[in-house]
């Protein structure tokens, strides 16, 4: 569903993402971690067509995403498939943005209506269906204000939902949260998981969360994967020194 293909992003004299080779299947749940400044938000930037590419394609759903063939060739995209693209992702942050003027509901509804062009009423019952998803129904007329912020987040995921995106982005969207939140966090992410078959890419320092969650780790050193693998394995048994030390830091 997304691969990133001998991709490399530099930043001046400075290489972040060093001829990346990155595989996400549908429906797969995969974990970025790494230490800091080693490429794993840049991955996601990349992804979110924030960031232009050096060298290398990445495609999403089958498609180049910043590029379309032409004539057996890759040229740069026109606006139209750039927007076609954008739509395939969701993304979710650590900081919340919900719109603070609007309820759960409304956050949920302006999307789809605005952007999509789909009716009210057939938005709100989608809206509906995903609040209840995330547990939300009963706060769907509060503002975010009014929320706390596990229940912000959580109606932030149903609202990048709503978009009816085929591949969901995570960015340390447990950080921001108490302790005692994360596990709220984290279930309608499993649940996401388990039942609805998403594909999704995560950042995350949070080593319990990827534990918990992921199909698969990815160790990111120096703008690639060191040691990628089932969370049992990468966390209980990593081979590469690096990943070892990493983790002996963090855990
Ligand atoms: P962290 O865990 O601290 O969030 P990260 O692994 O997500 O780190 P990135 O945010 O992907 O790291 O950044 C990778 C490197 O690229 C860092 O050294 C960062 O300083 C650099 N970088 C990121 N954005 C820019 C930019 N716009 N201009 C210059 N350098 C940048």
């Amino acid at each position: 569903m997304v691969r990133f293909q001998n991709v490399t992003k530099k930043y001046g004299d400075l290489t972040v993402l060093d001829r990346l080779d990155l595989d996400v299947a549908a429906g797969e749940m995969v974990t970025i971690i790494g230490p800091s400044g080693s490429g794993k938000t840049t991955v996601l930037r990349m992804l979110m067509t924030l960031e232009t590419i050096d060298s290398g394609v990445i495609y999403v759903d089958g498609e180049p995403l910043t590029h379309m063939e032409k004539d057996g060739k890759l040229v740069r995209a026109n606006a139209a498939h750039m927007r076609r693209m954008r739509s395939k992702i969701g993304m979710c942050f650590q900081h919340f943005n919900l719109f603070p003027h609007m309820t759960a509901l409304g956050n949920c509804m302006e999307g789809p209506v605005q952007v999509l062009g789909i009716p009210k009423k057939e938005a709100e019952l989608r809206a509906l269906e995903l609040l209840d998803m995330v547990g939300m129904s009963e706060k769907r007329d509060q503002h975010p204000a009014r929320l706390s912020g596990g229940q912000q987040q959580r109606v932030a995921i149903a609202r990048a939902l709503a978009m009816r995106p085929k591949v969901m982005l995570f960015d340390e969207v447990t950080s921001a949260l108490d302790p005692e939140v994360i596990s709220e966090v984290t279930g309608v992410i499993r649940k996401l998981v388990d039942q609805h078959n998403l594909t999704m890419l995560m950042v995350t320092h949070q080593m319990g969360f990827a534990k918990e969650i992921s199909d698969r780790v990815c160790f990111f050193f120096d703008g690639s994967i060191e040691e990628q693998g089932s969370p049992e394995v990468l966390f209980d048994n990593p081979e590469r020194e690096r990943t070892q030390q990493f983790l002996s830091a963090v855990l």
